[in-house]
């Protein structure tokens, strides 16, 4: 009998050996993949935060005349968006998630009838999609945040790029000069 439960006692401590083994093998893989999530996150934060909404949600913040440009790739007639001919000093913004796309100094009158600018205000804010609808080979321009359609960009602009991001209007939210300096100085305060 003492014999038996000496043999049971060893099975027992042998099995629970390997259970331990196996749990402490989990928990290195488990510390680890948290370890590769953490490099991973800080690598994320340098590129930026990327918006992402589910369709409804495109449809529930947007016009559906913005809707239609920004996410099915339309384009707004020529002459009638609200900046073709605007002159105000300040920064355009992506009208999807307020991504800064171009500073009004890059702005130029190219007679398309759409807001035209030479140069993005980050390269990296404005993402570029080989379209090849419409019968034609173009270059669209999208915000590098949320993917929104903002236009296209062709070889024909002025120095000293000579691109000319041709946008809709639609696709754009402008915040004036003065409003930015406000605010900035309205952080600063409360700082
Ligand atoms: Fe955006």
């Amino acid at each position: 009998m003492l014999f038996k439960n000496i043999w049971t006692r060893m099975i027992t401590l042998a099995a629970a050996g390997i259970v331990s083994i196996g749990l402490a093998t989990a928990g290195a893989e488990d510390k680890k993949t948290k370890e590769n999530a953490g490099a991973e996150a800080k690598k994320a934060s340098t590129a930026p935060e990327r918006v992402i909404k589910t369709d409804a949600e495109w449809r529930a913040i947007l016009t559906p005349e913005q809707y239609r440009i920004t996410r099915q790739q339309g384009t707004e007639a020529a002459f009638t968006g609200r900046y073709w001919k605007f002159k105000g000093e300040g920064t355009y913004v992506c009208v999807a998630c307020g991504y800064e796309l171009f500073d009004s100094q890059t702005k130029y009158k190219s007679g398309t009838g759409w807001p035209s600018f030479w140069e993005p205000i980050v390269e990296s804010h404005v993402g570029e999609v080989t379209d090849r609808g419409s019968g034609m080979i173009r270059t669209e321009v999208i915000c590098n945040r949320c993917d929104s359609h903002l236009g296209h960009v062709f070889e024909d602009g002025p120095r000293p790029t000579g691109l000319r991001y041709c946008i809709n209007s639609e696709a754009l939210n402008f915040i004036p000069a003065e409003k930015e300096k406000t605010e900035a100085a309205e952080k600063t305060k409360k700082k």
